[in-house]
């Protein structure tokens, strides 16, 4: 969890924005005091417009750094991703941030990550990528989608591809595509999986993993309001250690948890 005493509230300047399929736009935004603290895996909490329409901030991925600026990867789906979608450069947005915990890439227990993804969900991959390789990392990124449509891999490297119609890389899921690539992945050194994606994926992945004795992490969705564990929005069951269930928040506690966390 990041230090709460490097969160920050700022109004930041649209610097850019990048249309890259009908649906998704990568918005560039000037914010130099949360780009200095962010870690992959931290998102950040929006209020995309100065009305009371939408009340609530939204919360996005950090999906890359440069310098001050950070980009975040977009999918418009009702009116919050819209409204921010269509900010134009030079207009500004209130952003909270760096919020919630990080990917724990810290530990010398792996060689390989297989960074695995479906849809929105590889909005974070492109800052863990990156800051994974630089730590001397061999990443891998399996990314999966309905149709080639769904793929977001922009500048993410040694892509692998899943699509259920088959129209882009092997027809499938991208759980059957990590476990079609096991094997040799296996043999190029010790694998650890990093997900994010719709929570039925990452379920999926919890339990292959759980199999396989795979140490993986995922990061979860839910509607959130505050994103500092004030509204109790986002809470979500996961697995505690007695074998029970305990409730967390996942804007505190997450949105990035053990895979065996998730009941599987
Ligand atoms: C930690 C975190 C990181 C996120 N990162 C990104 C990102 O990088 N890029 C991105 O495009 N989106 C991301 N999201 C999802 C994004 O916040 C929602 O799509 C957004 O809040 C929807 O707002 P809206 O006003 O457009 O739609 P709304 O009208 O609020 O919602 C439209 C529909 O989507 C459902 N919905 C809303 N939020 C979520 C959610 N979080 N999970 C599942 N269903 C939801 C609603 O129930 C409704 O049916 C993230 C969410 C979380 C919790």
């Amino acid at each position: 969890m990041p230090e709460t005493n490097s969160i920050v509230d700022i109004r930041a300047t649209v610097v850019q924005i990048r249309r890259i399929s009908t649906a998704v736009t990568i918005i560039t935004l000037d914010c130099p005091a949360i780009a200095v603290t962010a870690k992959p895996g931290n998102f950040v909490n929006v209020k995309v417009n100065d009305t009371t329409l939408p009340l609530l901030r939204r919360p996005f991925s950090i999906h890359n750094v440069r310098g001050s600026l950070i980009d975040i990867m977009v999918k418009s789906i009702g009116p919050g991703t819209t409204l921010f979608c269509d900010r134009a450069p030079g207009s500004t947005v209130m952003v909270l941030g760096p919020l919630g915990n990080s990917f724990d890439i810290a530990g010398k227990e792996f060689d390989t990550a297989i960074l695995l993804s479906g849809g929105i969900g590889t909005a974070p991959m492109l800052f863990l990528e990156k800051t994974l390789a630089a730590k001397g990392k061999k990443v891998i990124n399996l990314i999966g989608g309905q149709s080639k449509e769904d793929i977001l891999a922009g500048e993410l490297s040694n892509c692998r591809f899943a699509t259920d119609d088959g129209s882009a890389g092997f027809r499938g899921n991208v759980v059957e595509l990590l476990h079609s690539e096991l094997a040799a992945l296996k043999k190029e050194g010790r694998p650890k999986v990093f997900a994010c994606g719709p929570n039925a994926m990452l379920k999926a992945v919890a339990r292959y993993c759980h199999e396989q004795q795979l140490a993986a992490e995922v990061s979860l969705e839910s509607v959130m309001g505050c994103g500092i564990g004030i509204c109790y929005g986002c809470s979500v069951e996961v697995k505690s250690p007695d074998g029970g269930l305990r409730t967390i928040l996942l804007c505190r506690e997450g949105p990035v948890i053990d895979a065996k966390l998730l009941a599987v």
